[in-house]
């Protein structure tokens, strides 16, 4: 076993998927047998302790029970939006917003403000702790999901938190498309799929387009304010009702009773997705109540909630304009459609047998993972995905890049802008398409080269040149320039990822975040760190084994100079000095591990004899 720690085989980082939802978040990872979801559900809550550290999860959300005003939930509803655009939420949500500027909001959770981007990075860190727990390695890799209908501010925001949280998102990927992938509908390369994803707020469903396998968002409809938590706050009033013609009291106003009401509600209302019969009961102050709840009176009270989604559904399948008759694929997603209620309810709208083999609460997760295993290169076949892997602009003066579209910008996408001339009477213009992530030209990849002639003469800085860069579903590039006084135009079209393999692309990504952040540095070099750290411990252990023992002396002391030298770069900041001396121990130590793994063998053939 302890071999194992010993070789250090230098093993690319894994890439995880991520799914984090407005009410749970969890992480998923692909491996030979498939994708499959890493430790537990987490809810989507993190509060401040009294001590000033962070909770996330289930100690979070018992938190917000005792101390509401130092935990949040529901903090994805904030992401990458502005203090005007929030004023709804804040009507239904208990945010404390504590100030800021338009472009950033900040939360008041105990004594600690927090922009959401940093609240999503607390439920991604225990993420990656609980993957890296499961896979006994460090992740600083993911393939994060996002809402089709999420715009460029939110998408940045959820990276950000993925940054903040010392994960590289390699990718964001629609959750609609990752619930199509975990299904492996790629592979069926031609239909139409409508994914119906119903969580614990929010209610989307989306129209996807696969066209030689690529997914295209047709159109998106939903209810940002409808989901399972509707479903128990009507249970709640019910209860509360009761219990007011019983005892006589009412304890609406009472939060950790009416809390401890809603756990029991929601426990009542999951158990009735599988059983037809269950009781909702409350412990409180020495009194009782327990009433019997039948999944037939449940169905009755939330027809309405689950009518309220029909209506989205038609208005997305005009948007497409398509009818029911044109989807081929239904995908149930979201805690919620485990009500069978709601799955008859799909049924009868689409006239399809909706998918329900995954559980649809980590079917965006495990899509995540499948795309997470593509970029790892893991999975062998390559799939093209509904977004840019890499940015695309155009040089302007002084070498530098103009950026038209973002990595990660859905596709199909078309930008236009406005670039003039730099030299008087300037009758020609050189339109230079580049890709790539660093600022300068001379780092990006040079696409395509094209003029735009016989202009009208005009001072600098008179012309109007309008650029359009338009990516199809089938990431194929096209660029326009035209002169907006006469009207001439010049076409090219390029196709931006031609030649790039996933690793080139990777690498350019890693390469653009060594020159912009700070920090990565720091990163590379606590990566180091725990590296020695796992190989120090190995060799403890190693010494303790007797194969350390049957070591020649000469090799004993190379190793343990090996190991002396690594304790004493340990605390460098040069993380190339850290992991030569990690190489040097390594080598140091080869024979030991041989000499661990035979008698590790040999103890196993002794240990069957004795049986
Ligand atoms: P989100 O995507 O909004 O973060 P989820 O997809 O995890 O959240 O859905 C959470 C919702 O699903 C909660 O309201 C939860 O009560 C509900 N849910 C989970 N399991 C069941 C079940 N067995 N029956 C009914 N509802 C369920
Ligand atoms: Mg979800």
């Amino acid at each position: 076993m302890s071999t194992f720690q010993i070789d250090f085989g230098g093993a690319p980082s894994k890439v995880v998927g991520i799914d984090l939802g407005t009410t749970n978040s969890l992480v998923a990872y692909m491996d030979l047998t498939g994708p499959r979801v890493l430790g537990p559900i987490v809810p989507s809550v993190v509060a401040v302790r009294a001590d000033g550290t962070f909770a996330v999860g289930e100690e979070a959300r018992a938190l917000l029970l005792t101390a509401p005003d130092r935990a949040v939930y529901s903090a994805k509803r904030l992401m990458g939006r502005g203090v005007e655009d929030i004023q709804e939420e804040l009507k239904l949500f208990p945010f404390h917003v504590s100030g800021g500027t338009e472009s950033v909001i900040r939360l008041q959770v105990g004594e600690k403000t927090m922009t959401p981007p940093e609240v999503g990075a607390q439920v991604l860190r225990k993420l990656k702790e609980q993957a890296e727990a499961e896979l006994g390695e460090t992740v600083s890799q993911a393939v994060v999901t996002v809402p089709a209908y999420f715009n460029d501010a939110q998408r940045q925001a959820t990276k950000d938190s993925g940054r903040i949280a010392g994960l590289d998102v390699l990718r964001l990927v629609n959750e609609p498309t990752a619930a199509a992938l975990a299904y492996g509908l790629d592979k069926r390369n031609e239909g139409t799929i409508a994914v119906y994803d119903l969580g614990g707020g929010t209610f989307d469903v989306s129209i996807l387009k696969l066209h030689d396998g690529i997914f295209e968002v047709l159109a998106t409809n939903g209810d940002t304010h409808l989901g399972g938590d509707d479903i128990d706050n009507l249970l709640i009033r019910i209860a509360l009702e009761d219990i007011a013609s019983e005892w006589g009291q009412d304890i609406a106003g009472n939060q950790e009773a009416v809390q401890l009401l809603r756990r029991n509600v929601i426990a009542a209302k999951e158990q009735l997705s599988f059983a037809p019969l269950t009781t909702i009961e409350l412990d409180y102050q020495g009194r009782q109540y327990k009433r019997e709840l039948t999944r037939e009176l449940l169905e009755k009270l939330i027809t309405p909630i689950v009518d309220r989604t029909l209506g989205p559904c038609r208005a997305c399948l005009k948007d497409a304009g398509l009818t029911v008759e044109q989807i081929d694929e239904v995908v149930l997603v979201g805690g919620s459609t485990r009500i069978p209620l709601v799955r008859h309810a799909v049924r009868n709208l689409f006239k399809a047998e909706p998918h329900t083999e995954l559980n649809p609460d980590e079917v965006v997760a495990l899509g995540a993972a499948v795309q997470a295993g593509v970029l790892a290169g893991d999975v062998a076949d390559t799939l093209l995905l509904d977004v840019t892997p890499l940015s695309l602009g155009i040089e302007t003066m002084g070498g530098v890049v103009a950026k038209l579209i973002h990595r990660n910008s859905t596709i199909p996408a078309s930008v236009t802008e406005q670039f003039t001339t730099s030299i008087d009477g300037q009758r020609n213009v050189l339109i230079h398409v580049l890709q790539g992530e660093r600022e300068l030209v001379k780092d990006c990849r040079s696409l395509a080269r094209f003029e735009l002639k016989d202009l009208p003469p005009l001072p600098a800085g008179l012309a109007r040149i309008e650029v359009k860069f338009m990516i199809d579903a089938n990431g194929i590039l096209q660029v326009t320039a035209r002169d907006a006084r006469s009207g001439q135009e010049t076409t090219v079209e390029v196709k931006p990822s031609y030649g790039l393999t996933d690793e080139q692309v990777e690498a350019m990504i890693m390469e653009s975040i060594t020159h912009a952040e700070d920090d990565f540095r720091e990163r590379q070099v606590r990566e180091a760190r725990v590296e020695a750290d796992n190989m120090l411990l190995a060799i403890e252990k190693a010494k303790q084994n007797e194969a350390w023992f049957t070591l020649p002396e000469a090799e004993r002391d190379e190793a343990t100079r090996a190991l002396n030298e690594l304790l004493m770069v340990y605390h460098s900041d040069d993380h190339h000095l850290i992991l030569a001396h990690i190489e040097k121990l390594n080598q140091a130590t080869m024979s030991l591990a041989e000499n661990m793994m035979n008698t590790a063998v040999q103890g196993a053939l002794r240990g069957t004899k004795i049986d």
